[in-house]
């Protein structure tokens, strides 16, 4: 965009989660980041720049599919600092909790995500999935998982002006007691609550090995925990991270 700046895709430039999460860096705003930042991350892809045309960016069909398909339609090359990389490992829990929804994050040999979602009031009822997280597993399990939302709600938003491109092709909704449209997966909510949390604990900037158990948190919750996973390691060399009080 014209007159805007380079705004890094790390916790530090977060500018809300209100109904996605945006990102700010002076005045230049980058609105609903999480299913292309889950697409990326997803992919194993940690070294790009995005251009954008708007402030926002594009819906697709409310997962992180078409994001998946275009990335790989251009070419993914493994670059010479690939080597050095190195990841945050978990060596002992960490957690981040609110009244009602909790995550922890356990030692692990892999990146593991396991999500239980619980809608009561609705015929939903909950839905929990658990998956390793590998460049497979998230474009044939997890990248297709739309977004969803509440009959009552979409058109409650509409009446607010928001949710404009909100539709059945990008939201799976919710309604009294089916969903409107048909489903990807039979659990197709909880893969996309994994989706939403590849996008957000992507904003680390590095890559995690450690179980991430998550209940019915949101993008709120998942980014104060990777604030705080953040918070518990200083990188002291591009090879070393120093993690409460142990080094690895
Ligand atoms: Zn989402």
């Amino acid at each position: 965009m014209p007159d805007s700046i380079c705004v890094p895709a790390r916790i530090n430039f977060i500018d809300n989660t209100h109904r996605g999460v945006s990102l700010r860096h002076d005045l230049t705003e980058i609105k609903t980041v999480e299913h292309i930042l889950a697409a990326i991350n997803g992919l194993g892809i940690d070294n790009l720049i995005i251009e954008v045309s708007a402030p926002e960016i594009p819906v697709g069909d409310g997962s992180s599919q078409v994001f998946v398909e275009l990335l790989k339609e251009a070419e993914i090359i493994c670059q010479d600092e690939y080597e050095s990389k190195t990841s945050i490992k978990i060596l002992s829990p960490i957690w981040v909790s609110t009244e009602n929804s909790h995550i922890v994050v356990l030692p692990s040999e892999d990146y593991k995500i396991s999500f239980t979602l619980c809608l009561e009031d609705s015929f939903v009822g909950s839905q929990f999935a658990s998956f390793s997280i590998s460049p497979e597993i998230f474009e044939q399990e997890i990248a297709s998982a739309r977004t969803f939302g509440f009959l009552k709600e979409v058109e409650q938003l509409k009446k607010q002006g928001l949710a404009m491109g909100g539709s059945l092709f990008n939201t799976v909704v919710i309604g009294e007691d089916n969903f409107l449209n048909s489903l990807r997966f039979k659990d197709e909510l909880v893969r996309h609550k994994i989706l939403d949390m590849i996008g957000d604990l992507s904003l680390i900037g590095r890559p995690i090995q450690g179980h991430v158990i998550a209940v019915k948190s949101g993008h709120e919750l998942n980014l104060n925990l990777a604030r705080k996973i953040l918070g518990g390691g200083i990188p002291c060399s591009n090879r070393t991270w120093v993690f409460i009080n142990q080094v690895y």
